[in-house]
């Protein structure tokens, strides 16, 4: 008898199911219906409850339309709301459970998800429609796949499902403001604080020698994962993807080198990668897999860099877009002025502190400004004394080629041109 733990040995959908789908890609002509990726409010929030009887294990609702109500090639809006209880869950649980929403997906054949929080985008095959698969049934792979890996802290877990525009809209603030909480809680932290890091691999399994190294001020690049989240998932899943890495000797204060974090680094690559620098892009930069929030790119005249958000799609002016930026650089190999990096290490005090900092930034869509800007302002005006910093960094607006922003940050007598060379 094991009390109120759930066992559950198969995942109950009628589509083939098991890791060797996690690599499919779903074709636009081949789509039934999709959701998120910039195309329609979606977003996927797993929190807990103290209350046994606020969770009915098993259940699954949706609210709004199903499968058979839309046409193939319909986008429709999701809100996934993951509730869970249990007697040893903790609020620090909750985004490593979560961000397990994408890889429990991608293992359903004829179901693809990318990105996470309030950016995923998720694709239902017309192939898996025919098989029998409905919404519901993402409700019945999160249920059982959480229970399978996560039973040892989820007793009971519920799923509701909306695919009603004003519905997902209303409860995608909940999960709003539970994400900036989270964030808040990291914030505080330093990695002079903290004599271990912790690593993250769950990339590997396509960017063979990625290894994501996080700290309290560099979260991991996905977005997904914070040091408390790594330190979590730790200590739900002691031979999980993220394993503790001692720092050790400080090898480089100011790039950010220890040799603990470098003779782990060479381990989990197989002897590919050997050091890595916390806080350079430009000297032994960790690498990227391929979904980073953001990419931060050198931009040679401006002697600064651009950083440029997944959900932007516009010209940059680097000449290419994020995709094309992104189709080019990671797989998990270390390419100096190009990194792959979470929104909140961008208002971090270590962000490519080792290369300058803050006032690096020469360019970035005007999206990012408002997600960012208000805590970046503040950095740089308590850290080097520049009042509304965001006011000199050229936007799409103002430039998309490289000569423009240049032009534009000697107009307003940006930093950046008073710094050291960069290459
Ligand atoms: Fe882990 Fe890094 Fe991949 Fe995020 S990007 S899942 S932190 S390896
Ligand atoms: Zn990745």
């Amino acid at each position: 008898v094991r009390g109120l733990k759930v066992e559950i040995d198969e995942v109950p959908v009628p589509v083939s199911y098991g890791p060797a789908f996690e690599g499919q890609i779903i074709r636009k002509e081949d789509v039934h219906v999709e959701f998120g990726g910039q195309r329609t409010p979606s977003f996927e929030y797993l929190r807990m409850f103290d209350d046994s009887d606020a969770v009915e294990d098993g259940k699954v609702t949706l609210e709004g339309p199903d499968v058979d109500d839309v046409e193939p090639g319909t986008q429709l809006p999701l809100g996934i709301v993951v509730d869970v209880y249990g007697r040893d869950m903790q609020e620090d649980f909750e985004p490593v459970m979560e961000r397990m929403i994408h890889t429990y997906f991608n293992q359903a054949s004829g179901i693809w998800h990318n990105g996470q929080r309030d950016i995923n985008w998720i694709r239902i095959s017309q192939e898996a429609v025919a098989e029998g698969f409905t919404i519901e049934h993402i409700g019945d792979v999160l249920h059982a796949r959480l229970h399978q890996e996560y039973g040892a802290v989820a007793d009971k877990i519920q799923v509701r499902l909306y695919t009603e525009e004003e519905k997902v809209l209303e409860k995608q603030e909940l999960a709003r403001e539970a994400y900036s909480e989270r964030d808040d809680r990291i914030r505080e932290m330093t990695d002079e604080e903290v004599d271990t890091f912790y690593s993250c691999v769950l990339c590997q399994s396509f960017a063979p020698d990625h290894v994501c190294i996080i700290t309290p001020e560099r979260s991991g690049l996905c977005g997904g994962y914070t040091w408390l989240d790594a330190k979590a998932n730790y200590e739900i899943i002691p031979s999980g993807p993220n394993q503790p890495v001692k720092k050790g000797e400080c090898l480089d204060e100011v790039s950010g080198k220890w040799r603990g974090v470098n003779e782990y680094l060479e381990e989990a690559s197989r002897g590919n990668l050997t050091e890595f620098s916390a806080y350079s892009m430009m000297d032994a930069p960790m690498t990227s897999c391929g979904c980073f929030e953001c990419i931060a790119t050198l931009v040679p005249t401006a002697n600064g860099v651009m950083i440029v958000p997944r959900e932007f799609d516009g010209m940059t002016p680097a000449g290419m877009t994020f995709s094309t930026m992104a189709g080019q650089v990671g797989g998990g190999v270390q390419t100096p002025g190009f990194i792959g990096i979470s929104k909140l290490y961008i208002t971090s005090d270590k962000f490519i502190s080792a290369d300058g900092g803050h006032p690096r930034i020469v360019w970035m869509p005007k999206t990012l400004k408002q997600d960012v800007g208000e805590l970046l302002n503040k950095k740089v005006e308590e850290k080097h004394g520049i009042e509304n910093f965001t006011e000199m960094i050229a936007d799409e607006e103002i430039a998309t080629k490289e000569e423009e922003v240049v032009e534009f940050l000697q107009e307003v007598g940006h930093p950046a041109l008073e710094l050291e060379p960069m290459m």
